[in-house]
């Protein structure tokens, strides 16, 4: 991996992890501690930042890029990625990873494990039947997966995958576990207070387990419950492991919504619009697939004024006629009669009352003027009668574009008022509405629905993502509309109705 030059000047201990990475000779590092008067690892850290690595005499641009990445500092908004590739390949990679008989247990940490909307690199603990690592790390090297090793270390892999993601595989025997898996998982910031909280009831937190300060001695690390019941404080989800909450508001949370709760999707499109499967492919799948599935509810664009790939007005009766055959068939209702209907420029459904009356739910969308500030367009469609959801209501795509202005808080006041959802779109370059906004929509007792919004059969497993979304907006089951039977959703059309009489 790298050229160990007979009279090669020796690395300074503090110094050892900048010579395990990639093409980074004990000359390299002799130039980079001289020239940049750096002595510890924090210093190099800082020298990155400054842009001073390059002003280093003979180091190629190659390796200041190994060295970056090494220390994860190559991150850019477009090199992160969605939580939706990352999951499927960091899932890939635990299951190659299981196979060495020395892993007895791997899974995702980090961001990827707190589900964030987009992820910079895949991070991974395993937990290893023996100490020496040394067989181990080079088989991760020759994994099918694996492209190129960045940098390794005593307990640690850092790799680029064929796919071009970066990941970081950390090692950890059983008894520190836990310990590693809540360091790895973070975030920093909470962490760090979860830390200070330790050291004022006298234990150290790190990855190597809960130590008492005056003995030194270990007292929790093996799972993370462990160290949560020796703290004293209840087990927090990976998903709210962030900055936003003091540690007692944290506590206080109800348990999270999960998907396995959810009894239906409420936003599904078929081959009568955009979607590639007819109706009945779509509740054949779904029965069988999700079968805590209690009803889905089919929502073709209905439209007179787009052109292509929508349903027009004209066929919403054969589409009812075919949903009835369908049930029939099946022997109960499983699947519902919905549309999704565009909010015009003026904030009215483009489709009349008699056409949306005749449809058990009607989503709203807003598809055209993302820039301007639509809080107008969504206030207007919570008040109309007819509309029982707004879908993806911040219009954001990841990558693409921004969430249009809005006044949020007067949106969902306005979807609060007038007893009208808001869905969690779970589509991966959507995920819409985002975590945040979700966390103040729910506190102002705003109902939200998870919907996939498939086209085709492989995109109903989102839902899993629009779940996690939920979740660090600390969504419990009663926040989530469609956790509840068909019964419980015509009562909220019925109470929408209600408030708006009153
Ligand atoms: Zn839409």
């Amino acid at each position: 991996m790298k050229s160990h030059l007979k009279n090669s000047p020796p690395i300074p201990a503090p110094l050892a992890p900048l010579g395990r990475i990639r093409d980074i000779t004990p000359r390299d590092v002799q130039a980079i501690q001289q020239q940049l008067g750096v002595n510890s690892i924090k210093d190099v850290i800082t020298a990155i930042i400054n842009g001073r690595l390059e002003t280093v005499e003979g180091l190629k641009p190659a390796q200041i890029k190994n060295i970056r990445r090494a220390f994860k500092l190559n991150k850019t908004a477009d090199s992160r990625v969605p939580l939706w590739d990352a999951r499927l390949a960091g899932e890939e990679l635990l299951r190659a990873l299981c196979q060495f008989p020395e892993v007895e247990k791997a899974t995702l940490t980090g961001s990827l494990r707190r589900s964030k909307d987009t992820i910079g690199d895949i991070d991974i603990l395993l937990q290893l039947s023996e100490a020496d690592h040394r067989k181990l790390l080079y088989k991760i090297a020759r994994m099918a997966q694996t492209e190129r090793i960045i940098a390794t270390g005593p307990h640690h892999i850092c790799l680029i995958l064929r796919n071009q993601l970066q990941a970081d595989i950390r090692l950890a025997t059983r008894k520190y576990f836990g310990a590693s898996l809540l360091y790895y998982t973070g975030s920093t910031q909470y962490g760090d207070s979860l830390k200070s909280m330790a050291a004022q009831k006298g234990f150290r937190l790190g990855p190597l387990g809960l130590v008492d300060m005056q003995t030194g001695e270990y007292v929790a690390g093996e799972q993370e419950t462990d160290i949560y019941h020796q703290l004293g404080i209840g087990y927090l989800e990976p998903e709210l492991r962030e900055d936003h909450q003091s540690m007692a508001a944290l506590q206080s949370i109800p348990p999270l919504v999960s998907f396995s709760q959810l009894k239906g999707d409420m936003q599904i499109h078929t081959n009568w619009s955009d979607g590639t499967e007819s109706i009945a492919g779509i509740a054949r799948y779904l029965s069988h697939t999700f079968p805590h599935y209690q009803y889905i509810v089919i929502t073709d664009h209905v439209s007179a004024k787009r052109p292509n790939h929508v349903l027009p007005p004209a066929d919403v009766f054969r589409q009812a006629a075919e949903i009835d055959r369908i049930n029939d068939q099946m022997g109960f209702g499983y699947i519902k009669k919905g549309v999704e209907t565009d909010i015009l420029e003026n904030g009215e459904p483009e489709l009349a009352p008699e056409v949306l009356q005749q449809f058990d739910w009607v989503i709203a969308s807003i598809h055209t003027d993302f820039t301007r500030d639509n809080t107008d367009r969504l206030i207007k469609a919570c008040e109309n009668p007819y509309v029982h959801c707004i879908g993806h209501p911040s219009g954001r795509m990841i990558g693409m574009r921004p969430p249009y202005p809005a006044d949020w808080n007067a949106v969902f006041d306005a979807a609060a008022r007038t007893g009208t959802a808001l869905e969690i779109n779970s589509r991966p370059n959507r995920l819409d509405l985002n975590d945040e906004l979700v966390r103040k929509a729910v506190r102002k007792g705003v109902k939200l629905v998870i919907n996939s919004d498939a086209r085709t059969l492989s995109h109903f497993d989102f839902v899993k993502l629009g779940v996690s979304m939920a979740r660090r907006g600390a969504c419990s089951k009663k926040d989530i509309l469609n956790t509840g039977s068909w019964e419980d959703i015509e009562a909220f059309k019925a109470a929408k109705q209600q408030l708006l009489r009153s």
